[in-house]
């Protein structure tokens, strides 16, 4: 289908940034996930490449680019040509945007030069084990002392956990008010900061998600970002971006995932005849390149209205529940076609489908999505009961 948002620049920078992950990102992507997690190089690289926080001030280094499409770009062709588990644009777009509208400029100074370049690689910390879809149920607590923080409890499912050296840590500052949470920035080597297990999962091999541990870590004031009792707000005025990255992501899997299959069915024969002759497999094919397309059109226009300040949190749930569902049944379908082979981690669809599951779930699971559309209609439970 051809896409109507993008002009000259921007295919010259996709050009730019395909040949990176050609060549830097993809032929390392096994062995990260033989290993379990991404080389730090890569974020060295990627940062040489100019390719790390692009919306950041050209005085911290950055390119000064807030044009979403930019990032879109390198989301799908990290995608198509590198690999889903180096998760920069975690770090670009998730992360970075915290430490760069909410900080203040000595702070933007001492972090940012250092995420531009990919010499520190940051994180987010909000789930904990007892609180990920009710963040407001943490209990990771922060309590003032002179002019530090100090911050104990635990969190969990950290991507970037082991190789982030910088995360921004949401932690309860009035134990009386529900929402009444900051968010602090807390650093490798800070005392009573350590890091848990690498987490074994089902997908996503070289992204290692990981359990953080605070005993005590004396976080200085000058490591708080913004107000210490609007951390609630701010999570969810930035979550909305985060579901957009993640649609922008799901539809591509979807897409390679679907290009893959093609390829495969025309290429494998059973009885006398090719596996695409059949009518279930071209019917199949046929339903999921239109839902793709029609998927694409909608993130498309939702990175318009994105870059015109206009995205609203409903229509980002919208289009984070539709694509992560799409991606969960084409990437289903496709091994499906695949047949046994599909089952073999070694074909990267069998990789693509197992990676998959967890789109419906983090940034927020497809059932808090729907309740979030359905508050939008006026549908809230809590006023209406
Ligand atoms: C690979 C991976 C990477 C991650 N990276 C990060 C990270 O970097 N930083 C971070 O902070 N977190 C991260 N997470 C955590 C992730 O965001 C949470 O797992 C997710 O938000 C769900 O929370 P939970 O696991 O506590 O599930 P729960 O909230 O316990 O959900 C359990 C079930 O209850 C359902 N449910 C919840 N609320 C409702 C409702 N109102 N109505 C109906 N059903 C409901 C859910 O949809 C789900 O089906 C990551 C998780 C994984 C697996």
């Amino acid at each position: 289908m051809e896409r109507l948002i993008f002009d000259e620049s921007h295919d010259m920078f996709r050009a730019t940034a395909r040949r990176f992950f050609e060549a830097e990102i993809g032929p390392h992507a096994l062995r990260w996930r033989e290993q379990g997690f991404v080389d730090r190089e890569a974020f060295l690289k990627a940062g040489e490449a100019g390719l790390l926080l692009l919306w950041a001030d050209a005085k911290y280094g950055g390119a000064g680019i807030e044009d979403f499409r930019y990032e879109q770009i390198i989301i799908e062709e990290n995608a198509r040509y590198g690999d889903q588990c180096f998760f920069a644009t975690l770090h670009s777009r998730l992360v970075g945007p915290y430490l760069g509208k909410l900080g203040t400029d000595e702070q933007k100074a001492r972090w940012l030069p250092g995420a531009i370049r990919g010499e520190r690689i940051l994180g987010i910390a909000m789930t904990e084990p007892g609180a990920g879809s009710d963040l407001a149920g943490m209990r990771a607590r922060a309590v003032r002392d002179g002019d530090d923080w100090v911050l104990t409890g635990s969190k969990t499912y950290i991507s970037n956990g082991q190789i982030g050296d910088c995360f921004v840590v949401a932690a309860r500052t009035d134990p009386e008010q529900r929402y009444g949470i900051g968010l602090f920035v807390l650093e490798d080597g800070m005392p009573g900061f350590r890091r848990g297990r690498r987490l074994k999962k089902i997908g996503l091999h070289a992204q290692d998600t990981s359990e953080l541990f605070f005993d005590g870590v004396r976080v200085p004031a000058t490591n708080v970002l913004g107000d210490p009792a609007k951390g609630f707000g701010y999570l969810k005025h930035f979550l909305a971006e985060e579901r957009l990255v993640g649609a922008a992501m799901y539809v591509s899997n979807a897409s390679i995932a679907f290009d893959l299959t093609l390829d495969w069915v025309k290429e494998r024969r059973m009885f006398g005849r090719s596996l695409g002759a059949f009518q279930n497999t071209r019917f199949k094919m046929a339903q999921m390149r239109a839902e793709i397309d029609a998927l694409q059109a909608f993130v498309d226009h939702c990175v318009t209205l994105h870059n015109a300040g206009k995205l609203g949190v409903d229509l980002a749930a919208k289009a984070k529940l539709l694509c992560s569902e799409l991606e969960g049944r084409v990437t289903d379908e496709c091994v499906q076609l695949h047949g046994g082979a599909g089952y073999m981690e070694e074909y990267r669809v069998a990789r693509m489908y197992t990676d998959a599951r967890i789109s419906r779930i983090y940034a927020g699971t497809s059932e808090v999505m729907r309740e979030i559309i359905a508050r939008s209609l006026g549908l809230d439970e809590r006023k209406m009961s």
